[in-house]
């Protein structure tokens, strides 16, 4: 499909096309956006949470607020809040930072191939903002076997009570 530059005027186009544009300019309006939110960003972050982030940074092993923590809630993304992972998969991996098990959806995240640092590793990144969030690794429990690698600085923790009440 070609991609065309909508004008303004898009009131009373059909739903359909309003949906096919939409989809069509997602890619740009979101590296757009992701460009514009920059120093806004830089001002928001701790400069770990900007380097971990930004720059596929990893925090001090052991240093992190969520490594030993194990409330019941739920972890987003800190730059887009997005819901990535559950307390239910969370688990004492000894390696230094937040391990999880699963992801609470595989659309949550992008898996890439990351070969740095002369190794051979799987990096996670949020798929709605594109931060990276840490590393994949094949050697968690079951069920998944799983291990998600997650630096503290990338995520946020929201516990079970503080979720948004569903409206009655
Ligand atoms: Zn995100």
């Amino acid at each position: 499909m070609k991609y065309k530059q909508r004008n303004m005027s898009m009131g009373l186009r059909p739903l359909t096309l309003l949906i096919r544009n939409l989809l069509l300019q997602r890619g740009t309006i979101r590296r757009m956006t992701s460009e514009i939110d920059k120093e806004e960003l830089k001002k928001r972050l701790t400069p770990l949470q900007w380097h971990v982030t930004q720059e596929k940074g990893t925090e001090r092993p052991f240093s992190g607020c969520y490594n030993k923590f194990y409330e019941r809630g739920t972890y987003t993304c800190i730059i887009c809040d997005q819901e990535l992972f559950s307390s239910d998969t969370k688990y004492d991996s000894g390696c230094g930072w937040p391990a999880f098990n699963e992801v609470l959806d595989q659309g949550r995240v992008k898996l890439t191939k990351d070969t740095s640092n002369y190794m051979v590793r799987t990096e996670v990144t949020c798929s709605k903002c594109g931060s990276h969030l840490g590393h994949v690794f094949n050697d968690g429990p079951k069920p998944t076997r799983k291990r998600f690698c997650i630096n503290s600085a990338s995520i946020s923790f929201h516990s079970a009570g503080e979720e948004k009440k569903t409206p009655s």
